[in-house]
């Protein structure tokens, strides 16, 4: 069962009087999905279906927590292999396909499972 995410950790950029520029942590609250929805990407959907890689609560907390943006593998990574079949065919045969850069492995959980 997912976790609900609260905060996304960033940064904050304070500038003195001086011009100097410091760079601070900080964090971002988060509302939570509506509770019939996909804790991870905020969308229905059934549990072994993928998340919404276009969803912006997912792209959001995706890039806040792993530093890039989410791809259809990772969407997936969480799915069985006969569904992860289905769908990468269909990504593919629709141009829609994306996948980890640098041959990285696709990211099952960005810190919320
Ligand atoms: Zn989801």
């Amino acid at each position: 069962m997912p976790k609900i995410i609260k905060e996304l950790p960033s940064t904050v950029t304070e500038v003195d009087a001086d011009g100097r520029a410091t760079i601070k942590p900080m964090s971002w609250k988060l509302v939570p999905p509506p509770k019939d929805h996909c804790l991870v990407c905020a969308r229905k959907h059934p549990p072994e279906d993928p998340h919404d890689v276009q969803q912006i609560y997912y792209q959001t907390c995706f890039q806040a927590m792993v530093g890039r943006p989410a791809t259809w593998a990772d969407a997936m990574a969480h799915c069985s292999d006969k569904i992860k079949r289905v769908w990468t065919e269909v990504l593919h045969k629709t141009g829609h396909w994306s996948e980890p850069p640098n041959g990285e492995a696709p990211v099952k959980h960005h810190g919320v499972e």
